[in-house]
């Protein structure tokens, strides 16, 4: 029998039926859900701040090789599901959702700003063989081609396995990914300012490790955008 194919959109984290599409594929409900992350930030690294300062304690303790970076939504509940959903669950669809979000942050965070190229955190040949996608590509793809800038997933390599960061404390992070990352095409770089994109930052280490390789191949300036960003852990 042959079927009636109704246009139905329903939301990526609940499933319930949406009354219209939406850019972020998400009901009222859990849309509601996400910590945005506004303005009380780490000017650093992004995240968001608990008290006044200007820095966090990780910005302070530690060097940073990216200029700055920001970050949409804070990572716990729905942006959780959704990162999961992309990362571990195969759903590659998930990166326009994701892009959407990153496009409206670019507009407000990066003003003044001149991004001549836009790159994913790149994952080892096995990695993405595991995975079947680089999602932070998947997502960098879509976000460029929406804000009308130029994306490359061939400037930098990552060269060597590492261990799932998240499973890490903070200094082992910084070892963990240290000498992981390649720049392959040092002219595309030397002398620009390249925007890194990726789905979650956690403590930064990530990103700054590839900032600092960018750097070396004398990348001009280095930025962060993420959809999320961890929660700032504070001492109970
Ligand atoms: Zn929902
Ligand atoms: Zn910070």
């Amino acid at each position: 029998m042959a079927e009636i194919f109704v246009d139905k959109y329903n939301c990526i984290v609940c499933d319930g039926e949406l009354q219209e599409k939406s850019k972020y594929g998400l009901c009222e409900d859990c849309k509601n859900k996400l910590r945005i992350v506004g303005d009380k930030i780490c000017k650093k690294c992004g995240r968001l701040q608990l008290n006044e300062a200007d820095y966090c304690l990780t910005c302070k303790e530690h060097k940073r090789q990216f200029d700055f970076a920001r970050s949409c939504v804070v990572y716990d509940d729905v942006a959780k599901e959704i990162v999961r959903g992309i990362k571990f669950g195969g759903k590659k669809y998930f990166a326009k959702y994701i892009a959407n979000f990153l496009v409206e942050k670019y507009q407000s965070a990066f003003d003044g700003v001149d991004i001549d190229v836009v790159i994913p955190v790149p994952m080892t040949k096995k990695g993405k063989a595991a995975r079947g996608f680089n999602q932070s590509w998947e997502i960098a793809k879509r976000f460029a081609e929406t804000v009308g800038l130029t994306a490359d997933d061939k400037i930098v390599a990552k060269i060597k396995d590492t261990q799932e960061q998240a499973t890490l404390g903070g200094k082992e992070r910084e070892e963990n990914i240290l000498g992981a990352f390649e720049v392959k095409l040092q002219e595309a770089v030397e002398g620009k300012s390249v925007l890194i994109i990726d789905d979650v930052m956690t403590t930064g280490s990530t990103a700054s490790e590839i900032a600092r390789v960018l750097k070396e191949a004398k990348a001009k300036e280095v930025y962060l955008l993420t959809f999320a960003s961890t929660k700032y852990k504070v001492e109970k």
